[in-house]
């Protein structure tokens, strides 16, 4: 486990609550970035990769019904930046509980124990937050009685856990040679007009140049 502690200007202008000069401890499970994360269209790549906490999902019968045993991967960030160093940067334009107490760390080799004088911002992304809460007591009730976890508040954690589907099998063809296909995206010159100019197509965004949500009936079903 990596630990950053570092007087955090940033965290006040952002409204986390600390005031005056604070000394912030941040705690990441990952590694540090690496030149691969920067580079747009190599995003993919980190899937599976020690960046990723490598999730799957379980079956349900209703979803991932193309995949081996019906589970699909569910990529999440273990890096220092979580899952924006995984993501595809595709932003719509429109588009932390805190609490103070003490935190426990544990590695392979050894435990320690930090306490916060101002507060502590629980933010591990949308899976392992609810799971650090409810290890720690916090959920519901008849989950944390299933694994012997005393119960310290009896809420509806994870309860509102959505994610979107997204396909990826649809193949067209087009009249100009401009697609990216692995023979063309491997190219040196590629790789050197990104390199040297930070354009081409390795600036694009996992090769993802689009992406739409788009309601139908079958919505409704
Ligand atoms: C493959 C992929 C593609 C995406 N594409 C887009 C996109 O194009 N556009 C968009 O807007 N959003 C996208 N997202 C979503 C977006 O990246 C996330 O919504 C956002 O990063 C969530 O931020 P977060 O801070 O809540 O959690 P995260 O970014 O997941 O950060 C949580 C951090 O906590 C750390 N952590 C967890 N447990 C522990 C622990 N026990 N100890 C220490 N550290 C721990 C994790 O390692 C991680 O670094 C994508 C996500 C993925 C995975």
């Amino acid at each position: 486990m990596k630990k950053y502690a570092y007087e955090s200007n940033r965290l006040c202008d952002h409204g986390v609550g600390i005031v005056q000069s604070p000394t912030v401890l941040l705690l990441e499970a990952g590694p540090d970035e690496t030149e691969i994360t920067d580079v747009p269209s190599l995003a993919a790549y980190l899937q599976l990769s020690r960046m990723d906490w490598a999730y799957k999902t379980m079956y349900t019968g209703r979803a991932c019904l193309g995949m081996k045993n019906g589970q699909c991967n569910w990529p999440r960030g273990k890096v220092l930046g979580g899952s924006s160093v995984l993501n595809y940067m595709l932003y719509k334009p429109d588009a932390g509980d805190s609490i103070g107490r003490e935190i426990d760390i544990r590695n392979e080799s050894r435990k320690q124990i930090v306490t916060a004088k101002k507060e502590v911002v629980m933010s591990a992304g949308s899976i392992n937050t609810p799971q650090i809460l409810m290890l720690s007591g916090v959920g519901p009730r008849e989950e944390l009685d299933k694994h012997g976890i005393p119960v310290l508040a009896d809420l509806k954690v994870g309860e509102n856990l959505q994610d979107h589907v997204a396909m990826g099998g649809l193949t067209f063809r087009i009249n100009k040679p401009v697609s990216i296909v692995q023979d063309r995206f491997q190219a040196f010159p590629m790789t050197m007009q990104y390199v040297m100019h930070r354009k081409g197509p390795m600036t694009t965004l996992g090769g993802v140049e689009g992406l739409a949500f788009v309601n139908t009936y079958l919505g409704k079903k």
